[in-house]
């Protein structure tokens, strides 16, 4: 009796991305996209059941976003987008309009999936629209199916949201227990017999308040005749479960991949009576299961079978649907995946090996899943002996480089002779339709390498004028060649491969496409060399080379599972560290690595927060290691909270670093200030996000506040991020503005 936490809801060939894009752009009627969403709906249902799912979801759909549905389900949407209503209330808060600005977006919890943040007040009051899930649920009933409704749970509501005075959100329990208490009655009368609350907050180091808050709203909220399971994922929840199992609840669910201490928790559910909803087909990754390996594990439970229910580790969301259109990928490879409808199947062998049923014509699925694991111990596509025993030998100049961070720096500053404030850019250009059409042609064969090459080297010629003519002190490429950070170089490196729709949702219709890294990772030829030296020769000025880092290639990928973490971030490092020594050699004296994703690995438990760290640091001095003191390595990160990582910051030894502080930057500063940072900084004085020119006056301002954290010597002054979403019209003003800032202060500096 398998368990889907949750399936993913986009569509396999993303059929509501499209129809919510074609409804925006007025192109569909709302009742198309009804039609759309129903269909999905009914599709995604049919796979559970006929891949003998027993206990599949309802209210797993979204229009856009889980945790907007559960404010219009709890009537907490903000006073501000009350002139609307139903769809178009609904569309305001998730992407703004004219009149409302979308509520903030943040990832859910260690995913690429963001969700939006609820904006609360003490003195609010809820009230219950149960139509979507009700509705649902019906929609499945009459299709034949029982669904379990799918909730998301009071205490990680509340502990996502946040409040416009200041209050604890924790505070308005009292006032949502009764909310959900009414919920479970109408779902009671509307037939539903199981609830689903998910409450992964539980698992990231819950405060007392959480624990007594959870205590008290399970206490409450079950219902006789209604099962209400509580499900947690993503990491262990041993101190909820201690509270969990004196609550009236029927079950717990727990992830036993991606939390293995959860294994603690299970005896005190055994004793409970309560049923374990027992996690254990990955969610959030793409390899096939071992399935021998998973019913041992299941079988070694100290619990007997009948409490256990086979599930997910937590909702499927998180990986794409199908390998079924997946043509271009290598066989092996192929045999090695599992997305979300494969992974339906293992959970139904999982259950009837565990249970000791009789396999029938599902024993050729089992014996190919034994096959897959065992070429993939061994497949000489994944095992590369010669990046295992270099990583294996490392020498301490790989590691690192050999002279310290303050002493390196006056060598560049001589070498690269800039001056103080020197001004710089992130990295990308405008990608008007004109680049991304190019890319498209080239890759679709409808223009050759050469026309290809030479059609990018104009625009390289058109964004090195550019910056030559405002003045800018130290130069990029514009970044043309790229559709995107991570795959660009995924795409070049040996161990790294792409499905062709294998497509998650990030957020609203927006999806991605991970790169699957399934081997040794390796560098067969230089990835970027031939670009960045081209800029180079138009150029006097230095000619920053652009790389993507390790932690950041691995943090937006599907890793392996069958390697330690810590060695596929290494091998990586190695990879773009041959790129940082062929760079240089061609005499490039510039180059950022950039670590845009650095902060959004962290570990959900701050136990393993220094672990990661450590990884981490090691990784991107690696990459780095083969910088000589006079090359300068900068490197960049888009986010706004360092207070707590300086000192891992200062580890990564970058000589500069580049970082988001245009739009709310006073509290970065700070922590730059309180740990007395030695090393240069580029503290972002213009926000990309934003289409606005900010006048040379407004930058004047920005970097006076700068210096007030900063010495002179050790400021950098550039745009918070990359520049390709701009258009040029904006962009090129905005830069002018922000070197004539420069100049200005300059001058008054150099007078005193
Ligand atoms: N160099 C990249 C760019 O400028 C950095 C992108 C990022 O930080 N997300 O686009
Ligand atoms: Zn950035």
């Amino acid at each position: 009796m398998p368990y889907v936490v949750g399936y993913p809801r986009i569509g396999e060939k993303r059929e509501l991305k499209f129809a919510l894009e074609k409804y925006w752009r007025g192109k569909i009627s709302f009742d198309e996209l009804e039609e759309v969403a129903r269909r999905l709906r009914a599709r995604h249902w049919s796979y559970q059941k006929e891949a003998g799912i027993e206990y599949i979801s309802s209210n797993d759909f979204s229009y856009y976003d889980q945790m907007i549905d559960t404010i219009v389900m709890l009537g907490a949407e903000p006073q501000e987008y009350k002139d609307l209503e139903g769809i178009e209330r609904y569309f305001a808060m998730a992407r703004g309009d004219q009149n409302h600005k979308a509520l903030p977006m943040t990832k859910w919890f260690n995913t690429n999936y963001h969700y939006f943040v609820p904006q609360l007040h003490k003195d609010m009051e809820f009230t219950l629209h149960l139509d979507k899930p009700l509705s649902e649920f019906q929609e499945a009933k009459a299709q034949g199916i029982k669904t379990k409704v799918n909730l998301i749970g009071p205490i990680t509501f509340l502990s996502l949201s946040r409040t416009t005075d200041g209050s604890d959100p924790l505070d308005l329990l009292p006032k949502l227990l009764p909310i959900y208490q009414e919920a479970i009655q109408q779902f009671k009368e509307a037939g539903v017999k199981v609830l689903q609350f998910d409450e992964p907050a539980l698992v990231q180091d819950p405060t007392k308040k959480q624990l007594d808050a959870l205590s008290e709203a399970y206490r409450i909220i079950p219902l006789d005749g209604v099962q209400s399971f509580v499900v947690t994922y993503f990491e262990h929840a041993n101190e909820a479960v201690d509270r969990l199992i004196d609550t009236p609840i029927s079950g717990i669910g727990l992830d036993f991949v991606h939390g293995p201490k959860n294994i603690q928790s299970v005896e005190k559910i055994a004793k409970s009576g309560k049923k374990l909803i027992a996690g254990v087909v990955d969610g959030r990754n793409i390899w096939v299961s071992d399935i021998d390996k998973k019913v041992r594990f299941l079988q070694e439970l100290p619990i007997e079978k009948d409490q256990v229910i086979v599930s997910t580790s937590c909702s499927l969301l998180h990986v794409p649907y199908t390998l079924a259109y997946e043509e271009k990928l290598d066989g092996n490879i192929k045999s090695w995946l599992s997305f979300a409808n494969e992974k339906l199947t293992e959970l139904r062998l999982i259950d009837k090996l565990y249970r000791e049923q009789e396999l029938g014509s599902d024993q050729e699925l089992l014996e190919a899943n034994k096959a897959a694991n065992k070429t993939r111990k061994k497949s000489l596509q994944i095992h590369d002996k010669a990046v295992q025993e270099r990583l294996a030998n490392l020498r301490p100049e790989e590691k690192e480089r050999q002279m310290r961070g303050e002493e390196r720096l006056p060598i560049q500053r001589e070498v690269l002779g800039y001056p103080i404030l020197p001004t710089t850019t992130i990295g990308s250009f405008p990608q008007t339709a004109e680049v991304r059409k190019l890319r498209r042609d080239y890759k679709e064969g409808k223009i050759d390498e050469e026309e290809y090459k030479e059609k990018i080297k104009e625009m390289i010629r058109y964004c090195v004028h550019v910056q030559e003519d405002i003045g800018l002190d130290v130069l990029v490429h514009g970044e043309f060649e790229r559709n995107d950070m991570v795959e660009y170089f995924g795409q070049m490196l040996s161990g790294v491969t792409f499905s062709e729709n294998g497509w998650v949702q990030s957020y609203g219709s927006r999806c991605v496409k991970p790169p699957i890294i399934y081997g040794d990772v390796s560098r067969p030829a230089p990835m970027t060399l031939e670009w960045i030296t081209y800029a180079q020769s138009l150029t006097d000025k230095p000619m920053k080379g652009m790389l993507t880092g390790p932690v950041t290639m691995l943090n937006w990928s599907f890793v392996r599972d069958d390697l330690d973490r810590e060695l596929v971030y290494k091998q990586m490092a190695l990879a773009i560290a041959d790129e940082v020594r062929d760079l240089q050699d061609a005499g490039i004296k510039v180059i950022q690595v950039d670590e845009a994703a650095f902060k959004e690995g962290y570990p959900l438990r701050s136990q393993n927060r220094s672990e990661y760290e450590r990884i981490a640091v090691e990784s991107f001095k690696i990459s780095t290691a083969p910088a000589k003191p006079k090359t300068q390595i900068h490197t960049h990160m888009c986010y706004s909270d360092f207070n707590d990582i300086m000192p891992t910051i200062d580890a990564m030894d970058a000589d500069v670093i580049s970082i988001e502080t245009a739009r709310n930057g006073n509290r970065l500063l700070e922590a730059f200030r309180n740990y007395r940072y030695k090393k240069e900084v580029g503290a972002g004085v213009y926000d990309i996000h934003s289409p606005r020119i900010p006048s040379k006056e407004e930058f004047i301002a920005q970097i006076e506040n700068r210096l007030n954290v900063f010495p002179a010597r050790l400021l950098w002054i550039n745009p918070d991020c990359g520049l390709k979403t701009r258009r040029w019209e904006e962009v090129i003003p905005a830069l002018r503005n922000m070197v004539e800032a420069t100049k200005d202060v300059r001058s008054r500096i150099v007078k005193l």
